[in-house]
C-alpha cells in the first residue's frame, strides 16, 4: 500500500456520521411509503424542521411545494437534478436544487430514495435580476420616457398658444415621468450595489423633519396625479439624529409610492412618525387591497410582485427589498401590518444611535 493511500482514514461509521453532519447541503433519506427517515443539520437548517422533528413526516409535510403538488413526482427519476419552489415551515418560499438518488436501485418495501438539497434562492434570484434587465428593462425606461418627450416636444412646438395652465399640466407631467424615472434608477443602482456585496450606508447628522419633507417633495407629483392626500403626522419636536438620509428618502419614497400605486385614487396616505425609547418608528398606511396573509412573509423579497401587482404599468418587484436592505443597515427592523378598516399599514424601527439634540 503506497504511503499516501495508508494516511486515509477509514471510513468508520462515527466519521460517515460526522461527515454527514458537517455537510452544509441538506440530505433527506425518505422510505418507499415517503416518510422522512433521516435528516441532517443542513436539511433542517433549510426546511425549518429542528430536532429531528422531521423523521416520520410525510416528505409532503416537511417540503410543500409552493402552487401545491407532490415532491417526490417533481423532483424526477432517479438520478437527475431539478429545481423546486418549496415553502419552509415557517412559510418562506425557498427555490432548492435537488438531486434524487436512489440507495436501494433494486426498488421494493426497502427501496429509499436520497435527496441532496441547496437552497439557490439567492443565486436564482441574481440570475432573475440579470434576466430581467435585459428583457424588461427597456420597456420599463421606455414608458416614462416617451411621456416625457411627448410632453417637451408639445412644448416647445406650441409653447406660445398654450396658457399657463396648460403649461403648468405640461410640466407636471414632465415631473412625473421625471420623478418615476429617477426612483427607478435609485433602485437599480442599489440593487446592483447589494448584489455586488457593495452596499453601505453613509450615517450623518439628520434632521428627521428635513427627511420628510424631501419625501413629500419627491412624491407631489405623482400623489397629485392620483388626488391622494399625503397626511403627515410628526411629533412637534424632532431631533438631530445619525442616518443615512439619502437612503432614507429612498425608503419613504418607495413605501409612499407603494400606497400611491397600490391604492386607489382620491383616498389619503398617512405617514405617522414616533419617536419611542427603542427609537424612531415610521408607519405608512393605505386604503388599498391590503396584502393577504400568507404573502406577507415573502413580500420583502425581491421580484415577489403580487398578481394584482403584476397588471399595473409599471414596477420591478425592487422597492420593498430594498427598504428591508436599507432598514436593516441601520439596525432596524420592517413589518407589515393590515390596516383596521382595508388596506396595508407599512412600518419599519430604527433604534437611534445618536441624538444630537
Ligand atoms: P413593485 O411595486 O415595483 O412591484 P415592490 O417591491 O415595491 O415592487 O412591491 C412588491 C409587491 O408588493 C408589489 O408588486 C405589490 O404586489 C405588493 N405591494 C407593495 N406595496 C403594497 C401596498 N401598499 N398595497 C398592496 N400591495 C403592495
Amino acid at each position: 500500500m503506497s504511503p499516501a493511500r495508508s494516511s486515509i482514514p477509514a471510513l468508520t461509521p462515527a466519521l460517515a456520521g460526522a461527515l454527514i453532519r458537517s455537510i452544509p447541503e441538506g440530505i433527506l433519506v425518505v422510505d418507499a411509503a415517503g416518510r422522512v427517515v433521516f435528516c441532517n443539520q443542513g436539511a433542517e437548517g433549510i426546511t425549518g424542521w429542528a430536532d429531528g422533528s422531521a423523521c416520520g413526516e410525510a416528505l409532503e409535510r416537511v417540503l410543500p411545494l409552493v402552487g401545491g403538488g407532490s415532491f417526490l413526482d417533481r423532483s424526477g427519476p432517479n438520478g437527475s437534478l431539478s429545481s423546486l419552489d418549496v415553502v419552509r415551515r415557517d412559510g418562506q418560499a425557498l427555490t432548492l436544487a435537488v438531486s434524487r438518488t436512489a440507495l436501494d436501485p433494486r426498488g421494493g418495501a426497502s427501496a429509499r430514495t436520497v435527496l441532496v438539497l441547496r437552497d439557490v434562492t439567492e443565486s436564482d434570484a441574481a440570475q432573475r435580476l440579470r434576466s430581467y434587465f435585459l428583457a424588461n428593462i427597456s420597456h420599463e425606461f421606455r414608458t416614462p420616457l416617451s411621456a416625457l418627450k411627448a410632453s417637451v416636444e408639445l412644448l416647445l412646438e406650441d409653447f406660445e398658444q398654450f396658457s399657463p395652465a396648460e403649461t403648468l399640466a405640461l410640466l407636471k407631467s414632465v415631473h412625473f415621468s421625471v420623478t418615476g424615472l429617477q426612483t427607478l434608477i435609485d433602485n437599480l443602482l442599489e440593487s446592483v450595489s447589494i448584489e455586488a456585496g457593495r452596499f453601505q450606508i453613509r450615517r450623518r447628522p439628520t434632521d428627521l423633519n428635513v427627511l420628510v419633507q424631501e419625501a413629500a417633495r419627491v412624491m407631489k407629483p405623482l400623489l397629485e396625479r392620483r388626488s391622494q392626500e399625503l397626511r403627515l403626522r410628526l411629533p412637534e419636536h424632532l431631533p438631530r439624529v445619525s442616518l443615512d438620509p439619502m437612503r432614507l428618502t429612498q425608503v419613504l419614497v418607495n413605501l409612499l409610492s407603494n400606497a400611491s400605486k397600490y391604492s386607489p385614487m382620491d383616498r389619503p396616505i398617512d405617514l405617522d412618525l414616533t419617536l419611542t425609547q427603542d427609537g424612531l418608528k415610521v408607519a405608512v398606511s393605505d386604503r388599498g387591497q391590503g396584502i393577504p396573509e400568507e404573502e406577507r412573509a415573502n413580500i420583502f423579497r425581491r421580484f415577489i410582485r403580487l398578481d394584482d401587482a403584476q397588471r399595473a404599468q409599471y414596477g420591478v418587484g425592487l422597492g420593498l427589498a430594498l427598504v428591508k436592505a436599507i432598514v436593516e443597515e441601520h439596525d432596524g427592523v420592517v413589518g407589515l401590518d393590515a390596516r383596521p378598516g382595508g388596506g396595508s399599514i407599512f412600518w419599519f424601527r430604527i433604534p437611534l444611535q445618536e441624538e444630537l439634540g
